[in-house]
């Protein structure tokens, strides 16, 4: 049973202990109405944020890795009262918590809401995050930039693809001198449990609980209008399921439900597209399913950081899971491995 809320508020507000950013918001970001009162704000290639806007309310789904000041884009969209909903907590979706709450007053911020574990006492969920997976995130996102333009040149070539795509007209952005970068901790002062309804004026999104890539992930669902946002619950990329906290029974879990829901669009965090058909949630559920029944024969290979995973792929659809003991090494690496437990937190 659902209720109308907006969220259990705890404390004085979110607080920070200092940022900065690395590039002019101009330079980074790509924005698009994509109608239904939803704004993408995109980071091309890299991560997708939303913004919601009702009557009385705007909401803001993720916020960026923090490499350039989201809250510019913000302010130039919207005068509503902002609501800050992070899909989990991995750096790349709340690296821009900073910047909002240091422009709270601007922005009229009403709070940054999260799972409820988040909160706790103690919890260390949205903490700071480590000088040494800053750099390797970074080196990552130019692994993938410098891909893109091979990939690009390929595509002008022989195989006319990208123009195909929703963000097809929004190429990769240079990645900006990222010495400077950091993701300060900032506390949520929300909590979002399963079931609570988000009331933006004319317009509502029902929390969803969905652990299994983290056990903190949210989605949030317009039931009016058929939309899913889904965070890194279902991504048009590979879904990493081999980090600290993934669970892939839960995740089969998660993705079953989604899957059942009449929806209409489905809004992902990653990568290049930021819209995939309602067909694929169930395509992701069900190879999650085959997955976990043991029904998959695992490819090896690596992530973006180099980790070593072993990669399920059917029907479109790519799960990365801890490598299984009898798993050949892979062939190659994208980046250095790292092994220290903060390079899990990427997607
Ligand atoms: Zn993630
Ligand atoms: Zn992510």
């Amino acid at each position: 049973m659902t209720t109308t809320t907006t969220g259990t508020t705890t404390g004085p507000g979110p607080t920070h202990d200092g940022y900065a950013t690395c590039a002019p918001a101009a330079d980074w970001f790509h924005v698009a109405d994509l109608g239904d009162g939803i704004t993408l704000i995109s980071e091309p290639g890299h991560v997708n944020c939303f913004l919601v806007q009702g009557t009385e309310r705007a909401l803001l789904f993720d916020t960026g890795t923090g490499l350039a000041p989201v809250s510019e884009v913000v302010r130039h969209l919207t005068d509503l009262p902002l609501l800050v909903v992070v899909s989990h907590d991995h750096l790349d979706h709340r690296g821009g918590n900073a910047d909002v709450v240091a422009h709270a007053d601007e922005l009229a911020l009403v709070g940054i809401a999260a799972h409820p574990t988040a909160l706790e006492p103690g919890s260390t969920l949205h903490g700071a995050v480590d000088r040494g997976f800053l750099d390797a995130y970074a080196q990552a996102m130019r692994t993938v930039v410098d891909q893109y333009e091979t990939f690009a040149a390929l595509d002008a070539q022989s195989f006319y693809v990208l123009p195909t795509l929703d963000a097809g007209d929004s190429p990769l952005r240079p990645v900006p001198d990222t010495t400077s970068w950091t993701v300060p901790a900032v506390r949520p002062d929300v909590a979002l449990a399963d079931g609570d309804v988000l009331d933006l004026g004319g317009r509502s999104l029902r929390v969803v609980h969905t652990p299994g890539h983290s056990p903190d992930s949210l989605c949030l669902v317009d039931d009016a209008h058929g939309v899913l946002l889904a965070g890194d619950t279902v991504v048009a990329a590979a879904s990493w399921l081999h980090g600290a906290g993934a669970d892939l029974d839960d995740f089969a879990r998660s993705t079953a439900a989604l899957a059942g829901l009449p929806l209409r669009r489905v809004l992902t965090a990653h990568n290049l597209c930021a819209e995939r058909p309602p067909s694929y949630v169930r395509s992701v559920a069900q190879t999650a399913e085959r997955v976990r029944a043991g029904q998959s024969t695992p490819r090896p290979g690596t992530d973006l950081l180099g980790n070593p995973v072993d990669r399920h792929t059917h029907d479109g659809v790519t799960l990365l899971l801890p490598p299984s003991p009898t798993s050949p090494s892979p062939t190659s690496s994208a980046a250095p491995s790292r092994t220290d437990p903060q390079t899990e937190e990427i997607a």
